[in-house]
């Protein structure tokens, strides 16, 4: 299940939640009670299109990906 991370524009409060994809977002902070809660995006989403990038470099012969990833 993926991980979602959720940001209070309230109280800058932050949480994560593990959540199906069918599941609605959270909207209730726990920590001021407001309904204030925004989805970021998820780090394993990042983690996921991360891999791929380097893997498609790998593939090419590249060995710049390296510096690439220092760079950005
Ligand atoms: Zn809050």
């Amino acid at each position: 299940m993926p991980i979602y991370e959720y940001v209070c524009v309230e109280c800058k409060h932050t949480m994560e939640a593990i959540q199906k994809m069918s599941d609605d977002p959270l909207t209730d902070c726990p920590e001021c009670g407001k309904v204030a809660l925004k989805k970021k995006i998820s780090a394993a989403g990042f983690r996921l299109k991360g891999s791929g990038w380097y893997e498609t470099d790998f593939k090419n012969g590249q060995k710049k990906a390296d510096s690439k990833d220092s760079g950005d």
